[in-house]
């Protein structure tokens, strides 16, 4: 597919990765339609200069919020050729904490919340933007960021089984859809320096990581962003997970 004129719908487009993804496919003259949480968020994408990108409130852990969301997006004139599955949070928290005087066991609320978000909104909007692209006789294509902790990371429970989710869901929808021209993959990446990865790890913690990554550092968002381009660009890439992290294997 050629990036120059496609429609890109990017969730959780507000900050981080999804911000970084939109603004880079706009430059190269992409359509860019973004759904997100926060309404301030939305209203300075719109308020952009040039007014290219257009940005719709929406909770993409709550279907109904989606269906009307994606609905005011359709209505608007706008037929995504390919959805980016960018929003999500990052969780750490161990199955137990040995050392808490309080409830040891994992929270039961985080572990809904985190795969509410990380899984759940991806099989929400997926499903009903592979349902318009299908009516619209698109060849389309569906990108979700994953995160190498599908393989299994120490202290994140449910984000890695979220992303492993993912992974899971964009085999099944290649292997689904595919003769009917439509295209899956997830991309999975590594540690991305980004305010949320800051946030989430100390200063120690990223010195600690970067020793333990064959590059020596956090992926940047170029990275991230070249991985969604080739995935585009690439007409005969389907049901695959593209991991970008530096060499660092989980
Ligand atoms: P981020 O900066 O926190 O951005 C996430 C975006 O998603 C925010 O704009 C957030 O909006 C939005 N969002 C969260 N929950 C939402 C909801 N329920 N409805 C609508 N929008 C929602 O995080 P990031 O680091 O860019 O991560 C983006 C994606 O990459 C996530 O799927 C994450 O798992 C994945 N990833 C990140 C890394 C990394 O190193 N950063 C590594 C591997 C994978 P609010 O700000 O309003 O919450």
């Amino acid at each position: 597919m050629k990036l120059a004129g496609a429609r890109v719908l990017v969730t959780g487009g507000g900050s981080g990765i999804g911000r970084f993804l939109v603004e880079r496919l706009d430059a190269e003259s992409a359509e860019v339609c973004m759904l997100e949480r926060d309404t301030a968020r939305c209203a300075e994408i719109n308020d952009l200069p040039g007014g290219r990108i257009k940005a719709y409130p929406c909770d993409v852990t709550d279907p109904a919020a989606v269906d009307a969301a994606l609905q005011t997006v359709f209505d608007a004139g706008f037929d995504p050729d390919v959805l980016i599955n960018n929003a999500g949070i990052i969780h750490s928290e161990p199955l137990v904490n040995m050392l808490s005087r309080g409830e040891r066991v994992h929270s039961r609320e985080t572990w809904r919340r985190v795969m509410s978000t990380d899984l759940d909104s991806v099989f929400f909007v997926t499903s009903r933007v592979v349902d318009h692209m299908l009516a619209k006789r698109c060849k389309g294509l569906v990108i979700s960021i994953s995160s190498i902790s599908a393989n299994g990371n120490p202290g994140q429970s449910a984000y890695s089984a979220a992303k492993a989710g993912v992974n899971a869901l964009t085999l099944t929808w290649a292997k689904e859809l595919g003769a009917l021209g439509l295209r899956f993959a997830a991309i999975a990446p590594g540690f991305i320096d980004t305010p949320s990865t800051r946030a989430a790890l100390s200063e120690a913690a990223v010195t600690r990581l970067q020793q333990q990554i064959p590059l020596r550092r956090l992926g940047d968002l170029q990275s991230v962003y070249l991985a969604v381009r080739h995935v585009i660009e690439n007409d005969y890439l389907t049901g695959t997970v593209l991991e970008v992290d530096g060499g660092l294997v989980m």
